[in-house]
């Protein structure tokens, strides 16, 4: 089977779909590799880099006219299906809940259709879910960007000069993202605190040294594996337990996500009136409405001194490691799929069913479109 790697052409990607080292492990295992010519190249991987390990190197179109499965990270638009037809498996992030219309255009083509967004959360997808993977690298980088934003440094220091006492990190949010917030904050030396409103998270903060914020309701919320809406309730409960601790704070970073749905507004504008002035807001859940009602997507936010920052953090802003895992997921992935280098096509299989999303031109009953 040939698989081709194509350039990501979404505004602002930098990431690339397969690395050189992902390339060379498939070539291992009797794929042949197409590399579209520069598909690397904003992840510091060069043509070069690809051909050392036997792929070969070509043009976009040919990359389509001589591939049986296509990897992208973003989903394929109108004008990669031009190029696609029904021999092709292609192989994305495709979010069909919220593309019906890409859905249908996809299906028109023929071709058969994986979504990696569509991997089911259990223990032995955890390998294959690009959600967490790009996710921690996400809450690494949202602690980098608090650090450049504030006017305070995260250590205690003891100078001649004076002692600097350490900033006040809080965590809303305690996933995959939360969870790498509060790893690397407490790295660089701050006092972190964090919340949330599944139980479990507890002792996972407390096992990274930082102090977890009880709210009365906790467990109580039937948010067993992933949160579910919380109540007005222990909505009002949570901003009493947590007011103290986000009034002190230097620097807090929002990740409170319920799949599928807007964010929660955990902190009002009110409660940013009474926040430390200098303090920065790095909200996360920005793409969906934002954990912060001030917060605006791409945009920065000041308000009583408070800089309020709604971000993705994409993982494109470091995408040499981004590539990389994304990478070593999309290979899991089709190892699971295919069997000497052939698919299987075991669609009674559970991560199988969940990902097929498209077969032979025809939208499956998890690809949504009525
Ligand atoms: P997410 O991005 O959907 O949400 C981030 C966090 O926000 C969650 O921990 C959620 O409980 C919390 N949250 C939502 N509403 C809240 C509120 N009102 N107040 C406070 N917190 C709120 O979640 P995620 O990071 O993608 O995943 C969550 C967890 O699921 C992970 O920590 C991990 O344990 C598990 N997981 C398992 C797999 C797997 O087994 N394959 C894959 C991914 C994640």
């Amino acid at each position: 089977m040939t698989i081709g790697i194509l350039k990501e052409t979404q505004k602002g990607e930098t990431r690339v779909a397969i690395s050189p080292n992902i390339a060379k492990q498939l070539i291992e295992k009797d794929f042949k590799v197409i590399v579209e010519e520069d598909a690397g190249t904003t992840s510091s991987f060069k043509d070069s880099d690809y051909s050392k390990v036997g792929a070969q190197i070509e043009k976009r179109g040919v990359v389509f006219k001589d591939s049986d499965l296509l990897l992208k990270i973003n989903p394929f638009d109108q004008e990669d299906l031009k190029l696609v037809d029904k021999r092709h498996i292609l192989m994305s992030q495709l979010f069909h809940k919220s593309n019906p219309e890409l859905m249908k255009a996809i299906a028109a083509t023929g071709a058969t259709a994986f979504s990696l967004d569509a991997m089911p959360r259990i223990s032995r997808a955890q390998d294959m879910d690009v959600l967490s993977s790009q996710s921690n690298l996400a809450g690494y980088k949202a602690v980098i960007r608090g650090a450049y934003e504030m006017t305070k440094i995260f250590p205690l220091m003891m100078t001649a000069a004076g002692t600097i006492t350490p900033a006040r990190v809080l965590v809303y949010g305690v996933g995959v993202a939360g969870l790498q917030a509060i790893a690397t904050a407490k790295r660089l030396g701050a006092i972190v605190e964090a919340t949330d409103i599944r139980p479990e998270t507890k002792e996972q903060t407390e096992s990274l040294g930082a102090k977890f914020i009880e709210v009365e309701g906790n467990g109580d919320e039937e948010a067993s594996v992933y949160a579910k809406v919380a109540s007005e309730e222990y909505m009002k409960k949570q901003k009493e337990a947590v007011n103290k601790s986000l009034f002190q704070a230097d620097l807090v970073i929002t990740t409170a996500m319920v799949p599928g749905r807007k964010s929660p507004v955990l902190i009002t504008k009110e409660q940013v009136g009474q926040m430390k002035n200098g303090a920065v807001i790095i909200d996360l859940a920005a793409a969906q409405g934002g954990n912060c009602a001030l917060s605006k997507m791409n945009k920065i936010v000041v308000k009583n001194g408070v800089k309020i920052i709604g971000t993705t953090i994409s993982p494109e802003s470091v995408s040499t490691n981004a590539s990389e895992l994304f990478g070593k997921n999309m290979y899991n992935f089709i190892m699971h799929l295919t069997e000497n280098a052939a698919f299987k096509w075991d669609l009674e299989e559970e991560i199988t069913d969940a990902t097929l999303i498209i077969q032979n031109g025809t939208i499956r009953k998890n690809g949504v479109t009525t």
